[in-house]
């Protein structure tokens, strides 16, 4: 049985979401997730409904379920920093807005940065934007990530995203997304991945978690750096990380790799192809790096 196993992609302006499911099929994905323009801005075309009927029919075709695809809030939008609430307002609306043309269902969100207020601020800020973001009949849910603690980022432990969910008011439509790398940066041990698990579910509940972000991490336990590595390659290692990725309890999350790419600058190629097969196979690849540049290299050559 394959996992739901695949990773981020890009939404281009001219191919939109047919074009990010053409590529999660390049790296033989069976889920994705995508940002609807840049990160680290806010600028946003409108969703093409004809490119969005070619993409769900592809993907019917080619078995990926629309339910474990993800679209990724930009992460300059910071709910817990009252400066600019009417713009991250509005634009997160119009996000779940744009997730429902898309007929997406799930959306990951930083909870943010309190820049100084302090914890119990940044997560009153956090929930009180939420609330007039959210809607009952609304059909995509927000799900917080975990945070690395990087700064004052507000999420770094389970305890933070339950002070936050416990202060939404409609709570159907909130969840969370873990992510290895930024719980490993946090302090959580997940070498005992169980443990975690019994945790997440005594204080947050195991049903709200919904997605997962899969990364290994260049920087030991604790270090609040929120940097990623390839998979077996960082210091959390492979074994670590494939024993989540095939755990019983994950069995209908949907895992997103957000691995750095091979190589530098223009001529860096995507790891994601070779990342997959070692995780489904449960087999390491140890080169990883010369595998994929050749690949590539060959790629273009044709
Ligand atoms: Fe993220
Ligand atoms: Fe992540
Ligand atoms: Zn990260």
């Amino acid at each position: 049985m394959k996992e739901i196993l695949g990773s981020h992609v890009s939404f281009s302006k001219d191919k939109q979401l047919l074009g990010s499911v053409l590529e999660a099929l390049s790296y033989h994905s069976n889920t994705f997730m995508f940002y609807t323009g840049a990160p680290q801005n806010t600028t946003r075309l409108p969703i093409d409904a004809e490119l969005t009927s070619l993409a769900h029919n592809l993907m019917d075709k080619e078995n990926i379920n629309i339910e474990n695809v993800i679209i990724h809030a930009p992460y300059i939008v910071n709910l817990a920093n009252p400066k600019n609430y009417d713009f991250n307002v509005s634009f997160l609306k119009e996000e779940i807005r744009r997730a429902e043309q898309l007929g997406i269902t799930k959306i990951v969100l930083h909870p943010g940065s309190h820049v100084g207020l302090g914890i119990e601020e940044g997560i009153k800020n956090i929930a009180t934007s939420l609330n007039d973001i959210i809607t009952s009949t609304q059909k995509p849910i927000i799900c917080l990530e975990t945070m690395a603690g990087k700064g004052s980022e507000v999420g770094s432990s389970l305890e933070e995203l339950k002070a936050i969910i416990d202060k939404v008011e409609l709570k159907s439509k909130i969840a969370v997304c873990i992510d290895t790398c930024h719980l490993h940066d946090a302090g959580y041990d997940l070498e005992n991945f169980d443990d975690f698990l019994k945790n997440f579910d005594q204080v947050i509940g195991l049903e709200k978690l919904l997605v997962a972000h899969i990364n290994d991490s260049k920087n030991e336990i604790c270090s609040h750096k929120d940097r990623h590595e390839n998979i077996g390659y960082g210091k959390i290692g492979f074994n670590i990380i494939s024993k989540v990725v095939h755990h019983s309890l994950l069995k209908k999350v949907p895992k997103i790799l957000e691995t750095p790419y091979i190589g530098e600058g223009k001529d860096s190629n995507p790891p994601y192809l070779f990342e997959i097969e070692m995780l489904q196979n449960n087999k390491f690849n140890e080169n990883l790096n010369l595998e994929v540049t050749s690949y590539y290299t060959d790629h273009k050559n044709k």
